[in-house]
């Protein structure tokens, strides 16, 4: 049997955590495929599972003060319900899995999970999302670039929960969201892409991307993005050999059931440039 505690509210969520070794499940719709047996057996785990998707506390989706917080309880098809969150997180929340895994699946789910393949992970590097960890002692700030240590490894406590996703709202001028697939639901990244910038007269101000399941963690590449903010955009184009020079050692694919290292590091290369290429497209617009 798999042993379970279901909390009424968050502190108590928080202080069976502190207590015990305990996995927590949100929609589960990660963890029963992971932690699953046999046919006709039930999933194994090592640690009871505790229960959080219920918490009335980690529901909501507000806006305040500029800031988009997301709570950990919110299933991805409230998400993407909801008037205030970027289009680029709706994009990748709509093609992720099915209806019915949207129905159950969390976003915050799909971060603690640290999948390299996670579709919301590209999205949530560009927008410089900051997670809010929570324990009975203590309240803390990540960015979510420094929460992902590697496939399935974050920087959770065992007494944390995350309680809350939060994304700094603002307005870009380009917004680029791809997922490469074997088909267009149901199917896993075999690469993504997540792409924002910002242009302001003939210059770009502002220009960030990250790509999934092409390394151990998403990359995104600070050295990248600064040799292109306060470019022309006519000098954007020249720029994207030396961009690549920069990515090729960052972009380090695996051959598995979906894809393989070739392919997805082509693929990689083929987007970076084709995002480039809307970015100065979308800057002539602007004129
Ligand atoms: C058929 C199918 C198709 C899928 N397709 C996609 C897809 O296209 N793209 C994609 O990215 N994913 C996909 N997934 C994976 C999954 O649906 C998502 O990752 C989802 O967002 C997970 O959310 P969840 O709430 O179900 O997570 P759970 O399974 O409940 O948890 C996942 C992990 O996060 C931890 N966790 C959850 N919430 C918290 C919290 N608040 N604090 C601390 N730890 C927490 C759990 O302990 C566990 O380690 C698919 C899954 C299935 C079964």
């Amino acid at each position: 049997m798999v042993k379970s505690l279901t909390p009424k509210t968050l502190p108590e969520a928080l202080e069976f955590r502190k207590h015990q070794r305990l996995i927590p499940l949100a929609g589960g719709t990660d963890l029963m495929v992971r932690k699953r047996s046999w046919a006709g057996t039930l999933p194994k785990f090592e640690y009871p599972a505790l229960f959080i998707g219920g918490l009335a506390e980690l529901k909501g989706i507000n806006v305040k003060d500029g800031i988009l917080t997301i709570g950990a309880a919110a299933t991805l098809a409230s998400i993407l319900e909801h008037p205030a969150v970027p289009d680029i997180v709706k994009q990748a929340i709509s093609i992720m899995a099915s209806p019915a895994i949207r129905n159950a699946g969390t976003l915050a789910g799909n971060i603690c999970n640290a999948s390299p393949a996670a579709d919301t992970l590209p999205p949530l590097y560009v927008l410089g999302t900051v997670l809010i960890l929570q324990s009975t002692a203590a309240q803390r700030e990540l960015p979510i670039a420094e929460f992902i240590k590697g496939p399935g490894q974050t920087n959770l406590q065992t007494d944390e929960l995350l309680v809350a996703v939060q994304i700094p709202i603002q307005s870009y001028d380009v917004s680029f969201y791809k997922k490469v697939a074997a088909r267009k639901a149901d199917a896993l990244s075999k690469v993504s892409f997540a792409g924002l910038a910002k242009v302001s007269g003939d210059m770009v101000t502002d220009l960030r991307m990250a790509i999934g399941a092409v390394a151990p963690r998403v990359v995104r590449s600070k050295e990248a993005e600064q040799l292109l903010k306060g470019r022309k955009i006519r000098d954007l184009a020249g720029l994207i050999p030396e961009l690549k020079k920069i990515y090729d050692p960052l972009i380090r694919p695996i051959d598995d059931q979906r894809s393989d290292a070739v392919y997805r590091s082509q693929v990689a290369h083929r987007l970076i440039e084709y995002y480039i290429m809307q970015c100065a497209s979308a800057t002539a617009h602007a004129k």
